[in-house]
């Protein structure tokens, strides 16, 4: 049970803001932090006073837990300004959803849900300055929690630290990327922990990128673990193919993070008459579909660039080119959604959360 006067949060307010040291023109994603950050560590098991603080480093011990075996699961989700300075998060009820799913399969203790929506609101009002509004603006919002514990013996903590920290970005990957399908290594694997934001799936896709990007291609497009035969997702992105007018996407599974940018573009395309399957996608139907023509777009959907478009992809030696396309799913789309996200349009879905 939660006790509603410990969700009350101790707040401490910086004395100076640092915004004014920050040049919102020129932001390299994720490098500058607005004033407070958000905490609530786990002891003798339960979830302690929540507390506002000013961003500032923190001291854990060297044997804690996370350092040693990576228990620790992350999020990421946006806030926006419209342009009358009101601020939404877009579906944040899912993000939470999601970080305690994540948290289940690393045998993380849930986090409850009042605790997070009180923090993330208290805190992006608070630092709602840092959220500009206009195209590609936003506040990127990164929710996590990790086992602080001071014990190195190979099990689950019993104290951990939940976080919010909050970093102004611009849209990116606005150009079109170049991609790679994964013929050789894996992000996750039947029984697994890839459908979880854990922090450990994304270090382990750090060396395969690297090798991609070495040979020209922004992103690894990751294949079943089992056959590399069928495509799954990209390294922070879901992927959907457009066969003549239909688009196609890999169902949710163990092996497949279920992105909240994914299911809102399945949404409005069924919505605006675009055929939608979702099923399993071989490499060889899509080879074949670039070859006879029928292949129109490949992109890849997720909170950081909402719709990522590709324009070529790599598969056995072999480089297959997209032409761009005018009326591309991917445009229309992405504008929907940014639409129904800035407050530019009617949300009959009840995505937008206004702060
Ligand atoms: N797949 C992976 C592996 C991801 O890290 C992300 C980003 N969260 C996504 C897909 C897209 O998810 P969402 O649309 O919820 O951002």
């Amino acid at each position: 049970m939660i006790d509603q006067k410990q969700c009350e949060i101790d707040i401490e307010k910086v004395e100076n803001t640092k915004i004014h040291d920050v040049d919102f023109d020129k932001l390299d994603f994720g490098r500058k932090f607005t004033d407070h950050m958000f905490y609530c560590d786990f002891i003798d098991d339960e979830w302690q006073q929540p507390k506002i603080v000013p961003y500032q480093a923190m001291t854990i011990e060297p044997s804690a837990r996370v350092l040693h075996y990576g228990q620790a699961v992350f999020e990421g989700m946006k806030a926006y300004k419209d342009t009358d300075g009101n601020a939404f998060l877009f579906r944040p009820e899912d993000n939470h959803r999601r970080i305690n799913i994540s948290a289940a399969r690393l045998a993380i203790p849930e986090f409850p849900k009042d605790y997070f929506m009180k923090g993330l609101t208290t805190l992006i009002e608070m630092d709602k300055d840092w959220i500009k509004s206009g195209d590609g603006n936003s506040l990127y919002i990164r929710p996590f929690v990790f086992a602080i514990e001071p014990a190195i013996s190979a099990a689950p903590a019993e104290a951990y630290r939940f976080m919010i920290i909050c970093s102004p970005a611009k849209a990116y990957y606005t150009d079109k990327v170049r991609v790679i399908f994964a013929e050789e290594y894996s992000r996750s694997a039947n029984g697994g922990v890839g459908f979880a934001k854990a922090a450990g799936n994304y270090a382990a896709q750090f060396y395969p990128t690297r090798l991609a990007q070495q040979k020209g291609y922004q992103q690894v497009i990751w294949t079943d673990a089992n056959t590399h035969e069928y495509l799954e997702e990209a390294g922070t992105m879901n992927i959907f193919f457009r066969i003549n007018d239909t688009l196609v996407t890999a169902p949710i599974s163990d092996r497949i993070l279920d992105g909240i940018t994914r299911k809102s573009i399945i949404q409005l395309a069924e919505d605006n008459n675009i055929p939608v399957e979702v099923r399993r996608v071989k490499v060889s139907e899509i080879k074949e579909a670039s070859r006879n023509g029928s292949l129109k777009e490949i992109f890849g959907t997720g909170t950081a660039a909402v719709i990522s478009a590709i324009s070529a992809f790599e598969h056995g030696n072999e480089v297959f080119e997209i032409p761009d396309m005018e009326n591309a799913y991917a445009d229309l789309l992405k504008k929907k959604l940014v639409n129904i996200q800035q407050n530019q349009s009617v949300d009959k879905y009840g995505w937008r959360y206004e702060i």
